[in-house]
């Protein structure tokens, strides 16, 4: 079962352990420019205190023309500092962003196929963009300014009490005061990001279902239905995003006023002293220089929490992905067999999906290595499931099945999904190429070997009329190929794969019975060597099977050859009698 780890260290330490590490270096070089601007951004209140005091009265020229070019400097300095820091910082933020992005896919692509039939493909997508978006925009708006603003705050402050120690606990006993209402108003921020993403994932969820069942919503229309319920969904993340930002922004008239406060208590002190005489003008205007200057990266910093939460939030989204554990993973010693003889056995075979339902009880039945066996029965009686548990897509509760007398769970997990050829009712293609498609997945193949699977596939003479035949793109937005011909191509596919077991979960189905005849007598060819499970509908495709196990209510109720079924006259030859006179094609 899918879970997720509960004992983990809190996310920004996270980011910073798992993903900032790699950036030290970097990391150095950003804060050496972080460095120089605010040291240039402090130097400059600093230097007004000889301007007034010095310069202004000794009335000498030179030194002017020091302070002058001191200043100039000082500009220059924090300009080229501060692009530097930039540039190198978002380098840091975007790499980390990009690697977390890289690390989700892969952990996703290595998860159990259970996860992917409980989320939602939409809300996978969601995470993948939204969020991963969401992340990017909150790293260029924070990690960028933090280090900067937080060291030029430093150099403000000690400026302000070189200056003057007193003035400036004056200034620093009101700031902070400001501070525990916007930590708070962070903790909010985090929450209500975290509502609206969700509510866009749902969004996102909804879109995808639409979009797949767009035929259904036409023929029963239903648009205006779908467009009502869209409507509500948007209104739901308008008054979400609107209230992000009205969270967001309380931080401004707090910090105004507070900041606010604190100046004109500064300068009715210090000017109130500077009148009388206890401190020189110089001095005060440098000290409201540094406070002046201070209060702008203050402000930014308080409204960094903010933006910080905000990618914390989408982080939590993102990270609850790569938490999620895989359970089906290889032994710790596998076994990689060199030569695959395909002889499959199921032994007191259990399992369900869910815990209140059983999908299979008791399932017992050996397909000799290079033969044939075929499932039957109603649909819902297991027959897909014996055998999505053979490549291990699932872990069954109790029983064993082996593979060449070794558990399933001995093997090393791709070596035994490479000894495996699927073909199933749900056939995926790929916005590639048929070519491409045909030998997805398959390493070592000439372009005849594509041929001559393709001609067997009984795919060649349609590939053939394609506008550009081999080449021409198929899938999503490709052109568009009948169930049949995708069908086909799907067990060209599996043709190509030379694998010792075959498994053709009702491969044929799409077809029409003329096609279906034409291209059983590939599929024979196929199955020659292969040990083969077979699922049909059709009776008539499995009477050359040299098994057939009749399924119902994932339990196996007859077994035997064709001729032995009828002779036995149960089920299996009720239902062929049915088949047979056309009852139930
Ligand atoms: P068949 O292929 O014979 O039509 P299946 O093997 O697909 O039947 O299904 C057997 C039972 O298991 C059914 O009751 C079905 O509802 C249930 N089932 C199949 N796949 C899943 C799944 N991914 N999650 C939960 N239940 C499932
Ligand atoms: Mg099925």
């Amino acid at each position: 079962m899918a879970e997720k780890q509960t004992l983990q260290k809190p996310l920004p330490k996270r980011l910073l352990h798992e993903h900032l590490a790699p950036y030290k270096y970097r990391f150095g070089q950003a804060c050496f420019f972080m460095l120089l601007t605010a040291a240039s951004t402090a130097a400059l209140p600093f230097l007004l205190q000889p301007v007034f005091d010095d310069v202004f009265t000794t009335n000498d020229p030179r030194l002017l023309f020091v302070f002058c070019a001191a200043v100039l400097s000082a500009f220059v300095i924090k300009g080229f500092a501060s692009y530097g820091e930039t540039v190198t910082m978002t380098r840091i933020g975007q790499s980390i962003i990009s690697d977390v992005q890289n690390r989700v896919f892969s952990h996703l692509m290595s998860l159990d196929l259970e996860y992917f039939h409980k989320i939602n493909s939409g809300e996978l997508l969601s995470r993948f963009t939204n969020d991963i978006t969401l992340m990017r925009n909150s790293v260029a708006n924070t990690v960028v300014g933090i280090g900067r603003d937080s060291f030029t705050l430093v150099f403000l402050i000690g400026v302000m009490f070189y200056r003057d120690w007193f003035l400036a606990c004056l200034s620093f006993f009101i700031f902070p005061a400001a501070f525990l209402p916007i930590i708070r108003i962070g903790r909010r921020m985090r929450k209500v990001t975290f509502n609206a993403q969700e509510e866009i994932g749902r969004f996102t969820k909804q879109l995808t279902q639409i979009f797949q069942g767009i035929r259904v919503i036409k023929a029963y229309s239903t648009e205006n239905y779908e467009a009502n319920r869209a409507k509500l969904q948007i209104e739901k993340i308008y008054k979400l995003v609107v209230k992000t930002s009205r969270v967001r922004s309380l931080s401004h008239p707090i910090i105004e006023s507070m900041g606010g406060v604190a100046i004109i208590s500064v300068i009715a002190y210090g000017g109130w002293q500077v009148m009388h005489h206890s401190r020189t003008t110089g001095e005060f205007i440098s000290f409201i220089g540094a406070l002046i200057l201070a209060y702008e990266p203050l402000k930014r910093l308080s409204n960094l929490n903010a933006n910080l939460q905000e990618g914390l939030a989408a982080a939590d989204r993102v990270f609850e992905i790569i938490d999620t554990k895989r359970t089906i993973l290889s032994p710790l010693k596998p076994k990689h067999p060199a030569k695959v003889q395909g002889r499959i056995e199921y032994k007191n075979v259990h399992f369900s999906y869910d815990p209140k339902k059983k999908a299979l009880e008791g399932i017992n039945f050996t397909a000799q290595a290079g033969k044939c066996i075929a499932l039957v029965g109603a649909s819902g009686s297991g027959k897909s499931t014996i055998i999505n548990l053979i490549p291990r897509f699932y872990d069954i509760n109790a029983g064993e099945i082996s593979i060449d007398e070794i558990n399933v769970r001995d093997w090393e997990i791709t070596h035994l999904r490479k000894q495996i050829a699927l073909v199933s009712q749900e056939i995926a293609l790929f916005d590639l190429s048929v070519f491409e498609n045909i030998t997805y997945g398959c390493e070592d193949f000439s372009k005849d070997d594509v041929y001559s699977v393709a001609k067997s596939a009984a795919a060649h003479d349609f590939i053939q009329k394609l506008p550009q035949g081999y080449d021409t793109i198929v899938g999503e937005n490709g052109v568009s190929l009948s169930g049949g011909q995708r069908q086909r191509l799907a067990i060209a596919r599996a043709m190509l794969k030379k694998a010792p077991i075959l498994l053709l979960d009702e491969a044929t189905s799409a077809l029409d019975t003329d096609s279906e005849r034409h291209i059983q007598s590939a599929l024979k060819k196929l199955m020659v060597g292969r040990t083969t499970i077979m699922v049909a509908h059709r009776l008539s495709t499995v009477i050359d099977a040299d098994q057939i196990y009749v399924l119902d209510s994932g339990q196996i109720i007859e077994s035997g050859s064709h001729q032995e079924l009828l002779q036995l006259n149960k089920q299996y030859a009720h239902l062929w009698h049915r088949q047979a006179q056309g009852l139930d094609s």
